[in-house]
């Protein structure tokens, strides 16, 4: 297993973590297979979406504020309900086919750590 930490800026951030999941990979000296990629986090999440145009994600950030705002009458006391549910919306982990020592992913497909609960810094897991 490798692992590798993520310092995020803000309350809501999409860090695209492809290359150091790379890393991780070629660091495990994986050919072929897949591997799991992991946040062990409650208030944040991981996902696959395109990596081209960050306006994607800024639609996705958008998006789920509309599902999930921020406040809305919540039972946790922590105050960070919506944060729980936005990292249950996207999960806690993500599998990726590994083809020749490569990530097999779409021509515009990233991996994306989701922050919900943000500035902090966030550990990454990845396993086969
Ligand atoms: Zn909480």
């Amino acid at each position: 297993m490798q692992s590798f930490s993520v310092s995020t800026r803000q309350r809501t951030e999409f860090v695209d973590i492809t290359r150091k999941v790379e890393s991780a990979v070629e660091a495990m000296g994986a050919r072929d297979g897949v591997v799991t990629v992991f946040v062990p986090h409650t208030t944040a999440g991981v996902t696959v979406n395109e990596h081209a145009d960050p306006d994607v994600m800024a639609d996705m950030d958008a998006a789920l504020e509309r599902v999930v705002p921020w406040r809305a009458g919540y039972a946790h006391a922590e105050g960070n309900a919506a944060a729980h549910v936005k990292a249950s919306l996207m999960g806690s982990s993500a599998q990726v086919i590994i083809a020749e020592g490569r990530l097999r992913l779409g021509t515009w497909q990233g991996l994306f750590l989701c922050e919900f609960d943000g500035p902090r810094t966030r550990t990454v897991w990845v396993a086969r």
